[in-house]
């Protein structure tokens, strides 16, 4: 079958608020249907801090790889160094540490704020420049389709702009036309952020639990903020018949279609051990099955069509965007309020 010609391309962002919800399995599904019907497409793994999509997918090796430089690393001057203590006193992530009585700055926590440097009398800090943040990695995977990978390195800050920097590998891999297809990260965050600036449609995945209910109203208050259609699966549908209905309701009410349920089937983890596909590990176990169905159906239904599912389905308005500013220091345990 020769799919549609999307151009220009289209941006799908499969995303939950949630981990642990079957996201990648879900993405992984997608991926290969995608590429059995045809369609030019790039797969995105955007979860910088625990890219795992590459393993279910079986890429072992990479073709590229391209090192992210940004930020900035403080470090001390022992000889310089009087041990007053400044430092330490005003580093308001905790950084500074001291060791063997030598003031040192921990780079796995360091952000490179400045602070130190301007609060210390013999100016014996100093910095170390684009330091390297993150990877960006290509594979062509065994199923006929290209791979980008983020990842950030430990302790390094703006994953989100290696996710950003990763979706323009995917958008310059794919052309002018195509599907961007892109494995968000779990949560809110600022990857997550990235992952859905420019998007069109998403792909929310949450499960019949109180915790996933609460965590798909915090990513759909996002996609809203970004005037994304979205669209809702339910994993592991069965496993809870009193929360399944809230989320049904939440759906109804919100104007989100749910393309599709899957059962909680234990085949799902022996598949993701094997690195495999859950449609290749075990075909007719449920879970493939029902997942397979919804690959079709996003293959068949909504991407053929996308501008109109997205004129059905995007919100009236877009969702007014309240970042909350936490400055470390300044945060109060419920217990002390
Ligand atoms: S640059 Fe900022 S984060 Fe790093 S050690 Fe200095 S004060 Fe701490
Ligand atoms: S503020 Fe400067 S002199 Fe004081 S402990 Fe830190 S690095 Fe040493």
């Amino acid at each position: 079958m020769t799919a549609p010609e999307i151009k220009p391309p289209v941006e799908l962002v499969v995303a939950s608020g949630k981990g642990g919800v079957g996201k990648s399995t879900l993405t992984a599904v997608l991926a290969l249907t995608l590429a059995e019907k045809g369609y030019h497409m790039v797969a995105v793994d955007a979860d910088a801090e625990a890219p795992n999509l590459h393993l279910v997918l079986g890429v072992t090796q990479w073709e590229k790889v391209d090192d992210v430089y940004e930020g900035r690393l403080a470090y001390i001057l022992e000889d310089k160094c009087t041990r007053c203590n400044l430092c330490a006193e005003e580093c308001a992530y905790g950084a500074v540490e001291i060791k063997d009585g030598k003031y040192v700055i921990n780079p796995y926590i360091c952000e490179g704020c400045l602070t130190c440097s301007l609060v210390c009398p013999p100016k014996a800090i100093r910095y170390k420049f684009r330091v390297k943040s993150g990877e960006i990695r290509v594979a062509k995977t065994g199923y006929g389709f290209t791979l980008v990978s983020s990842e950030t390195m430990p302790g390094r800050p703006n994953s989100g702009k290696i996710v950003t920097e990763a979706k323009n590998k995917g958008k310059e891999l794919l052309g002018p036309s195509g599907v961007l297809l892109v494995d968000a990260a779990a949560g809110i965050g600022c990857q997550v952020i990235s992952s859905l600036t420019g998007a069109q449609l998403s792909i929310l995945v949450a499960e019949p639990t109180l915790a996933s209910l609460s965590d798909l109203k915090r990513i759909h208050k996002l996609t809203k903020h970004f005037g994304i259609a979205p669209m809702l699966v339910i994993n592991k549908y069965d496993i809870n018949q009193d929360v399944l209905p809230l989320i049904e309701e939440y759906a109804e009410k919100e104007n989100i279609p749910i393309i599709g349920k899957i059962p909680y089937d234990p085949e799902v983890p022996k598949a993701l051990a094997t690195n495999k596909p859950i449609t290749i590990y075990s075909p007719d176990s449920p879970a493939a099955k029902a997942a397979k169905k919804i690959a079709e159906y996003v293959a068949d239904e909504v991407l053929p069509q996308w501008r109109t599912w997205w004129a059905k389905y995007r919100p009236k308005k877009p969702e007014p965007y309240v970042p909350v500013v936490l400055r470390p220091g300044q945060i109060t345990s419920t217990r002390e309020r």
